[in-house]
């Protein structure tokens, strides 16, 4: 007997794990990627994997009325290049209709059912890989330095824990026993136990996809420049010739529109750009993803050093990077230390990279509506890491024709009836 066959456009952490989990239930997968696996988004994130306390989405009246300050600060989280603001004129109309209050409890709830079962999905998809020891599980740490910053938070960590999200607030004495390597200026703390992160994020995809080829796939490097349905069977094109399948999952994160419009479906995706700078070599001692209340910007040590990223720019897919942007996020960030010139023998590499945005800040998850054999797994914004192992395991199910356990209705690619 022959395996049904799939092609997987994408093999960013999303797409991989759709292959994997199709694999694990039977599916003659063909991953197919311009680039090596991992080298996009998901390589230069922060490394987090976390469950329920990622919940909120973005969109919410107090960050619309403070988005007006954050844009006349240079070094705030959010910029915009006003060159692409007739483009990312309906996502932003999108954006501000989600923040209202009753469509963000509605969201949050449905991404608090995809988050619960994150760790899960990814204990599953690591057992026996080599990918395994790139994984950790020593929780969290959100720092406060000021007390309004923290008590701005209250109403959003009591929300948390109506959702499930187990989270501790711990004082400046824990703080530094938590976390020795940390300034000693941070008065409160919220402490994530059960969310894990990895060492190294793209040499997790790396390894999941090499676990793709174990298990018979195929892992193609092509562009697909289009996809379409001719005789029920899939037909892509690529810079390396025409491509046919049986089925197809579109994983190719913030370039995922092109190849949904080919198939009929126009969704408003941008990429919320982010930045890192890497402190090659460095080891700081900290044990656990770091996150700075104030500016949300974030410290993870990796493997081959620290990485210290964050921000949100606006401004497509293919305006060149500004190193300017992932420096600044540096500078803000490389006083949290304790040791003053922790870095000061260190190589310092910029990094940017496309987070797939969908402006309700929920990703589309599930099939079709116009096909049979067409699923979707993209606009996994800022917990795509999270959220890649379950959406495989959804996607997984849903193609197979079995109950994914979770409501994908608000996941749909036609919700924004475009
Ligand atoms: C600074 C920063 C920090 C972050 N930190 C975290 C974190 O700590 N935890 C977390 O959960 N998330 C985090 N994220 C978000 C996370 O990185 C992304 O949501 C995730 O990587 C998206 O994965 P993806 O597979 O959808 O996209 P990608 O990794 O971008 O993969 C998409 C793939 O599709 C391929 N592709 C696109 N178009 C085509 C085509 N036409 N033909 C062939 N191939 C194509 C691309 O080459 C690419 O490899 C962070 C993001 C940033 C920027």
């Amino acid at each position: 007997m022959t395996s049904p066959g799939i092609t997987v456009v994408g093999a960013g952490i999303v797409g991989v794990c759709c292959a994997r989990f199709l694999q694990r239930i039977g599916f003659d997968v063909t991953l197919i990627d311009r680039l090596e696996p991992g080298a996009a988004t998901s390589f230069g994130n922060l490394g987090m994997i976390c469950a329920r306390e990622l919940s909120l989405p973005m969109p919410s009246m107090r960050l619309v009325r403070a988005v007006p300050r954050m844009l006349l600060d240079p070094d705030g989280p959010l910029v915009i290049r006003w060159r692409h603001l007739p483009q990312l004129a309906p996502w932003l109309v999108h954006f501000v209709c989600s923040a209202g209050a009753s469509t963000r409890r509605r969201n949050a709830r449905s991404l608090s059912s995809l988050l619960g079962r994150s760790l899960e999905a990814y204990r599953t998809i690591l057992e026996g890989s080599g990918a395994a020891p790139l994984v950790r599980h020593e929780g969290s740490l959100i720092v406060y330095e000021t007390d309004a910053a923290f008590a701005a938070g209250a109403a959003d960590r009591a929300w948390l824990r109506d959702l499930g999200a187990s989270i501790e607030e711990v004082g400046p004495g824990d703080i530094r026993d938590l976390e020795p390597a940390l300034a000693p200026v941070f008065c409160h703390g919220v402490l994530t136990r059960d969310c894990a992160h990895t060492t190294n994020p793209g040499r997790l995809t790396r390894e999941l996809a090499q676990d793709v080829l174990h298990a018979g796939g195929r892992v193609v490097r092509a562009e697909v420049r289009g996809a379409a349905i001719a005789d029920g069977t899939v037909r892509l094109t690529t810079d390396h010739g025409p491509l046919v399948s049986e089925r197809l999952v579109v994983a190719a994160g913030a370039w995922s529109a092109p190849i949904a419009a080919g198939l009929g479906f126009r969704v408003p995706l941008q990429a919320e750009r982010g930045y890192h700078t890497r402190a090659v070599g460095v080891t700081t001692g900290l044990r656990r993803p770091i996150t700075h209340g104030e500016t949300n910007l974030g410290l993870t040590q990796m493997d081959d050093g620290l990485r210290i990223g964050g921000t949100v720019e606006l401004a497509g897919l293919n305006a060149p990077p500004r190193p300017g942007r992932a420096r600044m996020v540096y500078r803000l960030g490389r006083r949290l230390l304790a040791d003053p010139d922790w870095d000061r023998s260190a190589d310092l590499v910029d990094w940017m990279g496309h987070r797939p945005s969908l402006p309700d800040h929920l990703p589309v998850i599930g099939p079709s509506p116009r096909h049979r054999n067409v699923w979707f797994a993209f606009g996994h914004q800022h917990i795509g890491l999270s959220l890649a192992a379950v959406t495989g395991q959804v996607v997984a199910d849903l193609v197979a024709d079995r109950d994914p356990g979770i409501d994908v209705g608000p996941y749909r690619v036609d919700r924004f009836g475009l």
